[in-house]
């Protein structure tokens, strides 16, 4: 198995297979992590120790994962020399471990792509951006009744005006391209201008709404709403609303039910509904009406503002998991940056890392580990054991540091 130049797969351990699209978690699995950049560090030892204590308190010696570090950022330039940001065989090994958790990296500057997350995403087609929103009692929010919001945002990934066709004002390529669309298609664009397309697919469209909604049958959730700005952009997020419905009402036609079929309102017990808001509506039916949603699938713009709109009802970016998907791989990470100015300091909040792990574990079956955490974390905060972030937003709160806010995790678990 050591194929790989400078990266230590353990002895032990097995790798996860995938059958038919199903994950075949052995009880040993080997996952991949990068600990990453800048509080990285921190993070991953806070959070590695929380998971493999769960996992511990769990299930004794029977499950156990034999961690193997992947590199990526500043510590891949480290290990392999100058400029070697993203090795290839870091993407090599997330492929064949099928299972990668990560903490936050920090973005290349003058490097020949836009950030490593977005490089690992488009190498790994990791089409999905999956953003868990919920509150955890005791989480500094601002709003009345945070626990009233509980959703899992799908988000496209690949697609819309982040696909990067761009073209920059005043250049001889853009002046002809804005020509020739006034010429052709009777337009009236002002040169000078920028122009930037914005792609949407029936296929990344389609697999995106599908992907929610086999979610929501696996997770016992009753609605997907598909968020759009249809009204005025009709050919792009239109069409993604009408192709939602379409794979929706075909390929899972036994669960869907549309609003208008609904009676009084009632979702029948063995079906899902499927509707359909927009864009900028739905900002506002998170913080008027949130429990009439579940799960969201949304294009990559709208997701992009929605998921974090959502997380600071509950408390912020700090506590914000997160996971981008293909159908065979998944890459588990900090929703929040590499927050440099606190480098090595053991400070700050593992939260967002932690919450990726229960992600993880729930995505592997380990449900029962997963809920540990998730239980102990929920403990330490209403306790008031945190760390700085929420420290300033709490009366009587004690701020602890990172390791020991992970260590008072493990002390909670039951
Ligand atoms: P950032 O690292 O997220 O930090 C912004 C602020 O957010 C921090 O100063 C801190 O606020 C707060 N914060 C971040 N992480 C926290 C944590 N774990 N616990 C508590 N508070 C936390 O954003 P940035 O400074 O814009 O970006 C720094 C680098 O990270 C850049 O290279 C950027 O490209 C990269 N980045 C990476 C990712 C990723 O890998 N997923 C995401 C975003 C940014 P206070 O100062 O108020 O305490």
């Amino acid at each position: 198995m050591q194929r790989f130049k400078k990266i230590r797969v353990p002895d032990e351990g097995e790798k996860i297979i995938i059958e038919h699209d199903k994950l075949l978690i052995p009880d040993n699995p080997i996952i991949a992590f990068i600990e990453g950049d800048g509080t990285g560090p921190d993070i991953w030892s806070a959070s590695k120790l929380v998971f493999d204590s769960a996992i511990e308190k769990a299930y004794g010696t029977k499950r156990k994962i034999y961690w193997t570090e992947i590199f990526a950022g500043e510590k891949a330039v480290k290990v392999y020399g100058k400029k070697t940001w993203l090795p290839d065989e870091t993407v090599e090994a997330i492929k064949e471990f099928t299972i990668a958790i990560k903490g936050p990296l920090t973005t290349p500057v003058s490097y020949g792509i836009r950030s490593l997350n977005i490089a690992l995403r488009q190498l790994l087609e990791l089409f999905a951006c999956v953003r868990p929103v919920k509150y955890y009692p005791g989480v500094p929010s601002p709003m009345k009744h945070p626990e009233d919001l509980d959703i899992v945002l799908f988000r496209e990934n690949t697609e819309d005006v982040y696909a990067g066709v761009e073209f920059q004002s005043g250049s001889k390529e853009t002046d002809d391209l804005i020509k020739y669309l006034n010429k052709k298609f009777d337009k009236n664009i002002r040169i000078p201008s920028g122009i930037g397309i914005k792609p949407m697919s029936q296929f990344a469209s389609e697999r995106l709404v599908k992907k929610a909604i086999e979610y929501a049958i696996l997770n016992k959730r009753k609605r997907v709403t598909m968020v759009h700005k249809g009204n005025i952009m009709k050919y792009t997020e239109g069409a993604f609303k009408d192709w939602g419905y379409k794979i929706g009402k075909s390929y899972f036609k036994d669960v869907i039910i549309t609003e208008e079929q609904l009676i009084n309102g009632e979702i029948p017990e063995d079906k899902i509904l499927l509707n359909d808001r927009i864009a900028d509506s739905m900002f506002q039916q998170l913080l008027l009406r949130p429990k009439e949603y579940e799960v969201v699938a949304t294009s990559n713009l709208n997701g992009d503002y929605l998921s974090d709109a959502a997380a600071g009802q509950v408390g912020g970016l700090g506590m914000a998991p997160g996971a981008n998907m293909s159908y065979t791989t998944a890459i588990f990470e900090a929703t929040h940056g590499t927050a440099p100015k606190y480098a090595g300091l053991d400070k700050v909040n593992p939260g967002s890392v932690i919450l990726s792990g229960v992600m993880m574990l729930e995505y592997m079956g380990w449900l029962k580990a997963a809920r540990l955490i998730q239980k102990a974390l929920t403990k330490t905060i209403k306790s008031k054991i945190v760390t700085y972030d929420f420290a300033r937003q709490m009366k009587g709160a004690k701020e602890v540091k990172t390791s020991e806010f992970a260590k008072a995790i493990t002390q909670n678990m039951e």
